[in-house]
């Protein structure tokens, strides 16, 4: 963790209104925002502009299940109702400043909010499914060495509108509307694109409840990873309230290290992360914690540190993600070399442990883990003519 307090709370908020804090609840734009609005705020805000509340339930499904992005194209409701309705609630999707597909298939979308500022987010495909990477906020204030992502400041928290609304863009690139039962190229949701999604819990929280919503896009929990730096204390509410998938970003077997390479570290020390670990309800539900370790050269990727590793992990069901360093101007560090990276996962599988080595996707659109603030950075550079 950084010197500078992040802007959230890492206690449960006093809810109301179906899990919403009551000034979150509350519309004061010219227009009630729709999206992002959790179940019992939807039907409230429909009830509220005088609409009967079987209303919310149809037009949840024209925007969760259908993909609509007007209230036109909502055919089942009275005309007289869409009129009204486009007049009173705003169901924009963001503008999407740029959209890049990478020589591999991955494809990344600059996302712009009504504020103007600017998220990432990017689809990485398979053969016959993909993993779709959002993001939970605007900059990052955890600063992870390795991370260019952590070397742009915190701007500000998403809401969940603005978290949601990166899964409808994606989705209707990709053409995935009505939400397919089977046979999806988004059918994994990661929260590992820009920000600590912990340090956003409420708002991701309501995100993720959308996205999971069964008559809606329908994305079961089990398809959802939700990755943190170590935020402990959110950890075993992520999992009870949740119940996702956790990936955990390590990257270092002592506390020595991991302060300098994740500095939220000196606040939440390993060991009590994995303790966090070890109690998270997923991870003791066969679905095992993932851990990203990134392979730095002659830094934390040496025989001894996998060892280190492998007896850190005892009693975790855990996997160990190994991730190729992917380099950036000024970065403080190399990529470990292919033998090296081999020995480490070698050594980790002898220990009963499955330690792929990622393939990077997506490196020559800056889209790759670690990498995304920079593109943001020089598009915004170059639209102010700046070099
Ligand atoms: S790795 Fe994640 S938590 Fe760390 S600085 Fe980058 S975006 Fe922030």
């Amino acid at each position: 963790m950084t010197s500078t307090s992040p802007p959230h709370s890492e206690s449960p908020n006093a809810t109301s209104c179906g899990g919403l804090p009551p000034k979150e609840c509350s519309q004061n734009t010219d227009r009630t925002s729709l999206i992002g609005l959790d179940r019992a705020c939807f039907e409230s805000a429909l009830v509220k502009l005088g609409e009967r509340s079987y209303r919310a339930k149809q037009i949840w499904h024209w925007l969760y299940y259908q993909g609509a992005r007007t209230f036109d194209e909502m055919t089942t409701l009275p005309k007289s109702l869409r009129t009204r309705l486009s007049s009173s609630c705003n169901i924009d999707r963001p503008t999407v400043n740029r959209m890049q597909q990478s020589e591999d298939g991955a494809l990344k979308w600059l996302v712009q909010f009504a504020d103007e500022r600017e998220v990432e987010c990017v689809h990485i495909p398979e053969e016959d499914r993909g993993a779709l990477c959002i993001s939970s906020q605007v900059g990052c204030t955890l600063t992870c060495r390795f991370c260019h992502t952590g070397t742009q400041k915190l701007v500000r928290n998403l809401d969940a509108g603005e978290i949601v609304n990166q899964v409808l863009i994606a989705r209707d690139t990709i053409g995935e509307w009505p939400s397919p039962k089977d046979g999806r190229m988004i059918s994994n949701i990661v929260m590992m694109g820009m920000g600590e999604p912990l340090y956003n819990f409420d708002n991701v929280a309501r995100a993720l409840r959308i996205i999971m919503d069964g008559e809606g896009i329908s994305l079961s929990r089990r398809r959802i990873t939700l990755s943190t730096a170590g935020v402990v204390p959110l950890i075993e509410r992520c999992g009870r309230e949740l119940g996702v998938n956790l990936a955990v970003s390590l990257h270092a077997v002592d506390d020595e290290l991991r302060n300098q390479i994740v500095p939220i570290n000196k606040k939440y020390p390993i060991a009590d992360l994995l303790e966090a670990c070890r109690r998270y309800p997923s991870g003791r539900n066969s679905r095992r914690i993932t851990f990203e370790y990134v392979m730095l050269k002659g830094v934390n990727d040496s025989d001894s540190d996998a060892r280190a590793l492998v007896r850190l992990l005892d009693g975790v069901p855990a996997k160990v993600n190994l991730i190729p360093f992917n380099a950036w101007p000024g970065a403080p560090y190399q990529c470990s070399s292919n033998n090296r990276m081999h020995s480490f996962a070698d050594i980790i599988n002898d220990g009963g442990y499955s330690a792929p080595i990622r393939v990077p996707r997506g490196r020559d659109i800056l889209a790759a883990c670690g990498q995304l603030k920079s593109d943001s950075e020089q598009v915004k550079r170059n639209r102010t003519g700046l070099s």
